[in-house]
């Protein structure tokens, strides 16, 4: 606009921390720049259309983005800390064959106003905590889409979330979950070291082929590497990797094994994700005593490694659950939703 970048700096603080759209609540800003603001721009925000609350405290919101499209986002509550958990794409182009994400195929980008509303608009609907702090203590880039697939648009929301002016998160407690962009890893680790996850979910190329088909183009040894250099020089952090318990697909003592052979070398801390089932999908969850002695060769081997309780999977809002409402886009996504209808 041509103003002083002092403003640019008021302008971050009303919206984000005093959470004010109307510019002429604006106190700070003369008169002059109050009646341009109102008549040639506008804050808007995307629409809260849909909303379910879980037995166990954790709230889904479906939020419209545009005429066709609509994306999750979870809160989940766990005693002082509230997390967020934010959609990156409307649909997802990954396919991984156990995330009901994928059966809708991709749509599009969010920008990053519509990443940074859904922080907005959860922060207004979750009451303040009892010492007036915010509700959202961290923010996970673990809802629908995959977020290095839309890096510029991720990483400026990301930028906001840390900013002091806006809402001053460290960094490490932002989140970015990715089934493993190679070359992105490396950028963000430039760009906005936050924290990273990574769906690993198989310690050999071909079963991770299979299950997360993103593998074929980068593979196993090339994101290891990766994580190895994406955690040098950042001391306090670990990779998490995240591991869904596929009953009889991966989640044999062997693979266990080699899983901790493959990570050896890594500052790593593994969430083990009891698969959370949907419609048309036939694999299923790995019996807990299964689950338990999965990890107890991992923590035998020296690894921290937790079970992901799962959170909110009454309505449909634990891990791979999340299916938002996506405009096909192609003839081919919209063949497959006409033949998953039959
Ligand atoms: N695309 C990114 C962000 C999604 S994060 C990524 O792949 O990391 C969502 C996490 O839930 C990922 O680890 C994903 O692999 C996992 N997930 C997907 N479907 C699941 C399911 N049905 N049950 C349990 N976890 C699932």
């Amino acid at each position: 606009m041509g103003e002083k970048p002092f403003h640019a700096r008021q302008m971050l603080k009303w919206v984000h921390k005093h959470g004010v759209l109307d510019f002429a609540g604006m106190t700070d800003f003369g008169k002059k720049l109050r009646t341009r603001l109102q008549k040639d721009y506008e804050l808007s925000l995307p629409e809260i259309i849909g909303e379910r609350l879980s037995a166990d405290g954790t709230r889904k919101w479906l939020v419209r983005i545009d005429c066709g499209n609509a994306v999750e986002m979870v809160f989940i509550p766990d005693g002082e800390r509230g997390t967020l958990c934010v959609s990156s794409q409307a649909g997802c182009a990954l396919n991984c064959s156990f995330c009901s994400t994928a059966q809708q195929g991709f749509n599009r980008n969010l920008s990053a106003a519509e990443i940074i509303g859904q922080l907005w608009l959860a922060d207004s609907l979750m009451p303040r905590r009892e010492d007036g702090g915010r509700p959202i203590t961290n923010v996970v880039m673990m809802g629908m889409g995959e977020p290095l697939l839309n890096f510029d648009a991720v990483t400026s929301a990301m930028d906001l979330m840390a900013d002091a002016l806006a809402w001053g998160m460290a960094k490490r407690r932002i989140t970015l979950s990715t089934a493993g962009i190679v070359p992105k890893i490396y950028e963000l680790r430039e760009r906005c070291p936050v924290s990273l996850a990574v769906s690993l979910h198989a310690p050999d190329d071909a079963l991770r082929s299979e299950l997360v088909p993103v593998n074929k183009k980068y593979p196993i040894a090339e994101l290891m590497q990766a994580c190895r250099h994406y955690v040098q020089g950042l001391q306090r952090d670990r990779i998490t990797f995240e591991y869904v318990m596929l009953d009889g697909i991966n989640d044999s003592d062997a693979h266990a094994q080699a899983l901790s052979r493959l990570l050896r070398d890594i500052p790593s801390k593994i969430n083990l994700i009891p698969f959370n089932p949907f419609p048309h999908n036939s694999y299923k969850r790995s019996p807990q005593v299964r689950i338990d002695a999965f990890r107890g060769i991992l923590l035998r081997a020296g690894f921290i490694c937790i079970t992901r309780t799962p959170r909110g999977d009454d309505i449909d809002a634990a891990c791979g659950q999340l299916a938002g409402n996506v405009k096909p886009r192609s003839a081919r996504v919209a063949a497959r939703r006409g033949l998953l209808n039959t």
